[in-house]
């Protein structure tokens, strides 16, 4: 089966997932606890999407998607519904 992703053209809900995956490991330098002012900046300057893969669902013809996180991916800043984090720092 093919999937055809659709990527939302105008602002959806989407959030951010954290910096951290869920055991504390830092997304960026996989440190546990990471207070490095490098990752802590590019979190903060990062923007999300809706996977253009799998569409948000995180699934790909009946497998985990590979590219998204939590069914998001980083995106540019001028991407229609691309949103930052939360939080700062
Ligand atoms: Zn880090
Ligand atoms: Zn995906």
């Amino acid at each position: 089966m093919t999937v055809t992703a659709v990527v939302p053209t105008v602002p959806v809900l989407v959030s951010a997932p954290p910096r951290w995956n869920f055991a504390g490991f830092c997304d960026y330098c996989g440190q546990r606890g990471c207070t490095n002012t490098r990752c802590i900046t590019l979190y903060a300057s990062s923007w999300w999407m809706v996977c253009p893969l799998c569409a948000g669902t995180g699934d790909v013809d009946g497998d985990c998607c590979r590219m998204c996180l939590y069914g998001v991916v980083e995106a540019n800043s001028t991407t229609p519904g691309a949103i930052r984090p939360a939080v700062s720092g």
